[in-house]
Order: structure tokens, then C-alpha cells, then sequence
């Protein structure tokens, strides 16, 4: 059959979107059945997905039948299957089908929803699913919502209203160019904290100086007292410390910050506290878990990403504050083209941020917490952290292994250390070598970081589909992966 092609005006005729609809709604089925038998790794080389697709654009329609048939051919064999119950590297995530279905919708009505008149029902539901996930993380009443793409953008704009709220700088109008009066602002995270922190004070114009790096404890934690010594300092030396930002779930190894600490130095010391708890916020909705974002409720922002752990698919960000305000003096700009009558009692969303054009994001969030139920989830999450402890008692009981961090969450941070390896350097070569030949089976999908100054070994554990089957193929391929490094010669061969 020739292929269709776009009629010369219009769109796609509704007959044949109900062929492809249905066609492609059962390709993400079956993708979705079949995912456990495809590799979570692609096999390409650089290059090679682009040498396949055409150097121009098609001058005239092709038709849905080509577009499927190299959707099959050329990008699947380039896909790196973030939705592979074996996908354990950096965060393991879930686009679920209610929000797939969700996605389908929210393309389809394409609304901006940056003020109350452009979607009176986007910002309405953003409105409700944002309390309701706040009374799922147990979240105080005053913290207020926005949803953002990234974690990454919710600390920039935390950041941002922390410096707005230096009222006697003016920064908004005056900037901070060529300002002698203005002191240099000092800010803190952990040297664990993540590196959208570095990237906002370089955004913000207050430069990789500004941020000040606390030290951690053994168990990667921020040390309070050092951050009290570190304001101190700061205050003699001329500097103006005005935010601290606290990690629940460090990227790295996934250790929660003590908060509650913290915000009793952020009270005396008058600094705006944020919490990224990008990863680790979403456990709170686990009743047994709830603890780990105590002290959060004394936050002024905090960010938690339904993209990571909450099955949402990517990216929906949460950014909560109990200073709207302070937000919306930072970014509130409304030209007259945007001025609407309803402006005094409606919340328009474009006011709290840099972006003018919104997605329709909460409609995913809310089929997702809908479909699956506060308990769904938390069932779910449970899971996760049971699956997780499980494989972190395998590496404690096995003598070829060793955890290098505590497990809080469902992320273990471990690496091979055999009886009679000593040198640290050779150990790197070796865990680095076992973590290249086990994803080189591209069978699991694992990463790694650095911790002083050891290469370790990360397996994180948050997709949906994830079973304890698929950790226990993931620590077989682990260890028949270093029996092969270790077998005599091996040991040479990690030193080449
Ligand atoms: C993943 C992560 C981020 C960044 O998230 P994005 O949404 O990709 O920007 C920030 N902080 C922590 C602790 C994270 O784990």
C-alpha cells in the first residue's frame, strides 16, 4: 500500500489518527511487554543514529507507515531504556502508563497554561494535585506550589527569591555589576549537594565563589557545626551569607543533610533555607519513611521531583515555598497584552518564574496519584527500598564486596574489594573495569561515583517494574563479571 501523506491543508484526518492512535498505543504496549527481553543498553557508536537519518527534510509528507517503520528501525536500536526494570544507573525512574496516557492528552488539548484565563483548569489542577502531594509528604499547609521541568530549575528559582529577599541590595532593579556597597553574598550547600546549586549561583550572577562548600561526616551528611563556623568566618571577612541549601537524598550516595539542625542555624543566622529533596522527598509518602523530611517543615523551598521516584513521567518538577511573594516580587513582570480582568483572584503562574509558555504537566501528575492511590505508591516505593536493602545485605555478607555509604533510600553505593586487594588505586581500576564489562552485557544498566577518593559502584532501584528477579540478575552479573577479572591473570590485566 502506498503511504499516506499529509492532506494539503489541515491536519491528519481523523481516520487515519484512529488507525495510527490505535497502532501506536499498541506498540507501547507491546514495548512495554517486551521490555524485559530487549537490553537496556544500546549497542551504537556514536554516529551511527545520525548517519541513518536523512542530511535534509522531507520536502513532502511520508506518511505514518514510514515514520513507524523507522521509529523500529533506526531510533530503537539508539535507545537507552530509562523504563528497563534493569535500569539502575543515576536515578531509576518510571514514565508510567496512566502518565504516558496523561502525556497523549495533554499534547492534544496543548494548552499555555501561564495565567488562569489561558487554562483555568491546568492552573486549577496544579493548584490541587500540588496539596495533594503535600499532604502526602506531610508538608505544612503554608508551603504553596509550582511546578517547574527540572530540580535543577526549582533551585535556581529558590536562589533567586532568597537573593530577592535581600530588599535593602534592590537587585532586581539594580543588579549586581558595579555595585562597590554591595557586599559580596555568600551561600552553602554540602560538598555533596548537587551541581544544579554550582550552575544556579553562575545563572544568577553571583558566581561559583559565592557558594560555599560545608564539609560532610562520615556518613555524607552536612556537618552543622561546620556550617555555623563557616558563617561566622564569612560575617568577619566582609561576606553576606543569605541561604543554605540542604540535601534529603545526595545524588552521590543518596545521605539526608540534617535539617532540622540546619534550620535552627538558617532561624539565628537569618538565611533562606531550601531543601532539595529531588529524589528523596518522594519516600515521605511511605508512612515509616515520613522521618526524613523532618525539620523540612521549617524550610522556606523545598523541591521534589514526581519525575524520579514517583512514577511521573519526565519532567515534572515540584517546587513548594512558604514566601510566594518573595517569589513573585523576583519574577512578577506583566506586560499589558497579559493582563487579565480575573488578575486579582486567580494565581497566574507565569508570576513565579523565568518561563512565560507552561506545559499542561499537572494533568499527569494527577492521573498518576489517581490511578495508583496515596497507598499504591507507597506500597510501590516500599518495595523499592525493601529490594534495595535486600541486595545491601548481599554485599555486606559477601567477602568480594563492600558498601561504601549507608543505604537510607533505594540506592547502594558499594564496590568489589577482594581478600588481599589493599591498594586503592588498583581497586579503581578494578571496580572500573567491573563496571564497564557489566554494562557491557548491556543486560543492566549501572554508574558510579566517586567518594574521596574511591571508585564506587551505584545501583539505584525506583522503576515500577522493578522485581526482586531483576537485582538478583543484577548482582549474578556483578559477581560472575569479577570472577572473570579475578581469575588468575586477572588481577594483571586491571593494571594494563
Ligand atoms: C536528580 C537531582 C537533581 C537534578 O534534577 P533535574 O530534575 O534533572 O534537574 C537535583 N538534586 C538532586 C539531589 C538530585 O538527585
Amino acid at each position: 500500500m502506498e503511504p499516506e501523506s499529509a492532506p494539503p491543508f489541515g491536519d491528519m484526518p481523523a481516520d487515519e489518527f484512529r488507525t495510527y492512535g490505535l497502532a501506536f498505543v499498541d506498540w507501547i504496549v507491546r514495548y512495554f511487554d517486551e521490555i524485559n527481553s530487549i537490553p537496556v543498553l544500546s549497542e551504537v557508536r556514536p554516529g551511527d543514529i545520525r548517519n541513518q537519518l536523512p542530511k535534509a527534510p522531507p520536502a513532502s509528507g511520508e506518511g505514518m507507515e514510514a515514520i513507524l517503520a523507522d521509529l523500529n528501525r533506526v531510533i530503537m536500536p539508539g535507545m537507552t531504556h530509562w523504563n528497563h526494570p534493569n535500569f539502575h544507573a543515576y536515578f531509576s525512574i518510571t514514565g508510567s502508563a496512566p502518565g504516558v496516557l496523561a502525556e497523549m492528552v495533554s499534547a492534544a488539548f496543548n494548552v499555555n497554561c501561564m495565567l488562569w484565563k489561558t487554562c483555568p483548569a491546568a492552573t486549577e489542577l496544579e493548584q490541587t494535585t500540588l496539596d495533594w502531594l503535600r499532604q502526602m509528604l506531610g508538608l505544612p499547609e503554608d508551603f504553596w506550589g509550582i511546578i517547574y521541568d527540572t530540580a535543577s530549575i526549582s533551585t535556581m528559582h529558590a536562589i533567586a527569591a532568597a537573593r530577592e529577599q535581600l530588599t535593602d541590595l534592590n537587585i532586581r532593579e539594580q543588579g549586581l555589576a558595579g555595585r562597590p556597597e554591595v557586599p559580596r553574598l555568600r551561600i552553602y550547600a554540602s560538598e555533596q549537594a548537587h551541581s544544579s546549586v554550582d550552575k544556579s549561583v553562575i545563572a544568577l550572577g553571583l558566581g561559583l565563589n559565592a557558594l560555599r562548600k560545608i564539609p560532610v561526616d562520615e556518613k555524607f551528611q552536612m556537618r552543622p557545626e561546620a556550617l555555623t563556623k563557616a558563617i561566622a568566618e564569612d560575617r568577619k571577612g566582609g561576606w553576606r551569607p543569605f541561604c543554605a541549601v540542604a540535601t534529603v537524598g545526595t545524588t552521590s550516595t543518596t545521605s539526608i543533610d540534617p535539617v532540622a539542625e540546619i534550620a535552627d542555624i538558617c532561624a539565628r543566622e537569618d538565611l533562606w533555607l531550601h531543601v532539595d529533596a529531588a529524589y528523596g522527598g518522594s519516600a515521605a509518602v511511605v508512612p515509616e519513611m515520613r522521618h526524613v523530611l523532618d525539620g523540612c517543615e521549617r524550610a522556606d523551598s523545598l523541591v521534589v521531583n514526581p519525575h524520579k521516584w514517583l512514577f511521573v513521567p519526565v519532567d515534572l518538577s515540584v517546587f513548594y515555598t512558604r514566601k510566594p511573594d518573595v517569589l513573585k516580587r523576583a519574577f512578577s513582570l506583566v506586560p499589558e497584552y497579559l493582563k487579565t480582568q480575573e488578575d486579582g483572584e486567580v494565581e497566574n503562574y507565569m508570576d513565579y518564574g523565568l518561563q512565560l509558555g507552561r506545559r499542561f504537566r499537572a494533568l499527569k501528575l494527577w492521573f498518576v496519584l489517581r490511578y495508583f492511590g496515596v497507598e499504591g505508591i507507597a506500597r510501590r516505593i516500599r518495595r523499592h527500598i525493601e529490594l534495595a536493602q535486600a541486595f545491601a545485605g548481599w554485599v555486606d555478607e559477601d567477602s568480594d564486596f563492600e558498601r561504601m555509604a549507608p543505604t537510607p533510600f533505594s540506592t547502594i553505593c558499594f564496590r568489589a574489594h577482594p581478600a588481599g586487594w589493599a591498594d586503592e588505586d588498583e581497586l579503581n581500576r578494578l571496580n572500573e573495569k567491573l563496571l564497564a564489562q557489566v554494562n557491557a552485557t548491556r543486560e543492566v544498566f549501572m554508574s558510579h561515583t566517586k567518594l574521596g577518593e574511591s571508585y564506587v559502584l551505584r545501583l539505584a532501584i525506583g522503576n515500577i517494574r522493578t522485581e526482586a528477579r531483576h537485582i538478583e540478575k543484577a548482582w549474578k552479573i556483578l559477581k560472575d563479571k569479577l570472577s572473570e577479572l579475578c581469575k588468575p591473570g586477572g588481577k594483571h590485566d586491571t593494571r594494563n
